[in-house]
C-alpha cells in the first residue's frame, strides 16, 4: 500500500489491450508531481483507456508503469484511490441530499468543510439559491439541477477529499457560458498543485496543460506543450 504519493507518473513504453489485440501501444512520457497533463485526440484514439491504466482499472500489459517509482501492479487499487479524484462528465450521484453528496469525497468531513469545498468549486451560491440549500434532495440523475452544477459538484467532491492525483473528463455540451466559466476556474484552482490528467475537449483547457499528448490509434502522434505543438 502507499500512505502518500508525489503522484508522479513514468509511462515507459506501455502497451495494453482489453483483449488479444493491442489498443495501446508504445505510449511513453512522464508526467511530474503537480503537472497538468491534458490528452487529445479523435474518438477511440485511447484517450479513455489511458486514464484506466492510471487508475488501475486495468493492468498494463508490457513496458513499465510506475508511480512514484513504484510498479502501478504493486500498487493496491483501493491504496491509490484513495490519493485520487475523478471529476467525470456524468458526476455520479446519490439520492440524498446536496450536503451528502460533497460529504461523499470524504465521509469524516463537517458541515464547515463541505461549504467550504463548495465555495472553492464555485457551487455554494447556486446551492444557497435552492429553497433547500444544503438540504435539497437529489435523485440519482440529479433532475432539478443543471449538467453544469452537477459538474460543479463533482468539483466540491473532489476538494473535500484534497486528493494527489486528479483525473477530469471534460464536459462537452449542454453547459452555458457562464457556469462554464466557474467550471473551468474552479477547475484551474482544483488542479493547483496536484498531478492532473484531462481528457480535454476546451482549447482553453488544452493550452494551459503542461503537457499535451496527441494520441492516434493508440499511439502518441505528438507531445508537449502549446508553444511547442
Ligand atoms: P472517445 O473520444 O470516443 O471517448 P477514446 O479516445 O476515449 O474515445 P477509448 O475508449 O480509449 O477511446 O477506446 C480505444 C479503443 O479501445 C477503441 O477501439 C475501443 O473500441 C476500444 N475499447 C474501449 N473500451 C473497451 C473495452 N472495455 N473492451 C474492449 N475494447 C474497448
Ligand atoms: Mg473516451
Amino acid at each position: 500500500d502507499i500512505t502518500e504519493t508525489n503522484g508522479h507518473f513514468v509511462f515507459c513504453d506501455v502497451s495494453f489491450g482489453y483483449e488479444k489485440e493491442l489498443i495501446l501501444q508504445g505510449i511513453s512520457f512522464e508526467a511530474k508531481p503537480g503537472e497538468s497533463v491534458a490528452f487529445v485526440g479523435h474518438t477511440g484514439a485511447g484517450k479513455s483507456t489511458i486514464i484506466n491504466l492510471i487508475a488501475r482499472f486495468y493492468n498494463y500489459d508490457k513496458g513499465n508503469l510506475t508511480l512514484d517509482g513504484i510498479d502501478m501492479k504493486q500498487i493496491t487499487r483501493s491504496s491509490l484511490r484513495s490519493h485520487m479524484g475523478f471529476v467525470l462528465q456524468d458526476a455520479i450521484l446519490f439520492h440524498d441530499t446536496i450536503r451528502e453528496n460533497i460529504r461523499y469525497g470524504k465521509l469524516a468531513a463537517t458541515d464547515e468543510e463541505v461549504i467550504q469545498a463548495a465555495k472553492d468549486a464555485n457551487a455554494h451560491d447556486f446551492i444557497m439559491r435552492l429553497p433547500n440549500g444544503y438540504d435539497t434532495v437529489l435523485d440519482q440523475s440529479g433532475s432539478g439541477i443543471s449538467q453544469g452544477q452537477k459538474q460543479l459538484l463533482a468539483i466540491a467532491r473532489a476538494f473535500i477529499s484534497k486528493p494527489s492525483i486528479l483525473v477530469l473528463d471534460e464536459a462537452t455540451s449542454n453547459i452555458d457560458t457562464i457556469t462554464e466559466l466557474k467550471i473551468q476556474q474552479a477547475l484551474e484552482r482544483l488542479m493547483e498543485g496536484r498531478t492532473s490528467f484531462i481528457i480535454a475537449h476546451r482549447l482553453n483547457t488544452i493550452q494551459q496543460a503542461d503537457k499535451i499528448i496527441l494520441l492516434e490509434n493508440g499511439k502518441i502522434k505528438e507531445q508537449g506543450n502549446h508553444k511547442e505543438l
